[in-house]
């Protein structure tokens, strides 16, 4: 996977791209990134990147000239013009950093993670000339409704995001199919067990066992968040840790897990279980 950060701030990215997960990832030639300053694709003697909006307002805009031809220059070949534009290459994605895009979710992280290729155009200032979104990025994406002043940390979310769910980035494998937003057997809530949770609210007896073949079909596709996890002390200043998870009843325990999942959900997050 081959990730290319295009920014006027190429500095931005040292620190995030050199710990933890990613790093490893990158050492290990999982992925490799390449961070793009976009002033090395202007033509004039003041590598201008933006301009003055037209219409009039306030603050300046990004200019097409130098992202397409970075994005051009990256590809290899042209994307086109207004009377002949380009074919997209499917196993790339050019992804514009946009407050005004569609939003990044775990299961556009997951579709990401399947391409070879992903092109992260960073906005600033008011934004990138619409062009840009219309004929040059394959797509537009926020990670969240509230707005920043650059589209660096959206993307390097985005290359974090990816990077976790390439098979052998994380040391345990496991990790990446149980966990909120996977949607995997252990947290994909049957409508039976929605039911109950809405009856009798982490009581583990009310659950269903999940994980066996006929609960398996009556899954529905609704993510729901992480179970909440513990470790020691068993208990801190009079706060015990939930005494099932201390039994080391393995079917006990994945009860508990799964209704406490449900539990959080409903109480942070809702939209998830209504399916909004
Ligand atoms: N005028 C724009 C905001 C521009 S903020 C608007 O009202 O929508 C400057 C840049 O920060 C954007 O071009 C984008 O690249 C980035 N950015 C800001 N908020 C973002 C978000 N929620 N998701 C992704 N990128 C964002």
């Amino acid at each position: 996977m081959r990730f290319d950060l295009i920014t006027i701030f190429p500095e931005f990215f040292a620190g995030p791209l050199d710990h933890g997960i990613v790093r490893r990832a990158r050492e290990s030639r999982l992925v490799e990134v390449h961070v793009q300053d976009l002033r090395a694709f202007t033509r004039d003697r003041h590598r201008t990147v933006d301009d003055r909006p037209f219409g009039g307002g306030e603050g300046m805009v990004l200019k097409p000239e130098p992202l397409f031809e970075a994005v051009e220059s990256l590809l290899g070949h042209g994307v086109g013009d207004a009377s002949k534009p380009s074919a997209a290459d499917l196993k790339t994605a050019i992804v514009l950093m946009s407050a005004a895009g569609k939003l990044f979710r775990q299961g556009t992280a997951r579709r990401y993670a399947q391409l070879e290729r992903i092109i992260c155009i960073c906005g600033r200032y008011e934004g990138v000339d619409e062009r840009v979104a219309e004929h040059l990025a394959t797509e537009e994406v926020s990670i969240g409704d509230f707005v920043l002043s650059g589209g660096e940390l959206p993307a390097m979310m985005v290359v974090d995001a990816v990077t976790r769910l390439l098979p052998g980035a994380l040391g345990n494998e496991a990790s990446s199919q149980n966990e909120s937003f996977s949607a995997g057997p252990v947290f994909a809530a049957s409508s039976s067990q929605l039911e109950a949770q809405r009856a009798a609210p982490l009581q583990p007896e009310n659950v269903n066992a999940h994980g066996n073949a006929s609960h398996q079909s009556r899954v529905t596709s609704h993510p729901v968040l992480d179970f909440p996890h513990y470790t020691r002390p068993a208990e801190y200043r009079g706060w015990a840790v939930p005494e099932i998870l201390i039994g080391g009843n393995h079917a006990e325990v994945a009860k508990w897990q799964c209704a406490a999942a449900l539990e959080k959900t409903r109480r942070n997050r809702p939209d998830l279980l209504s399916g909004e």
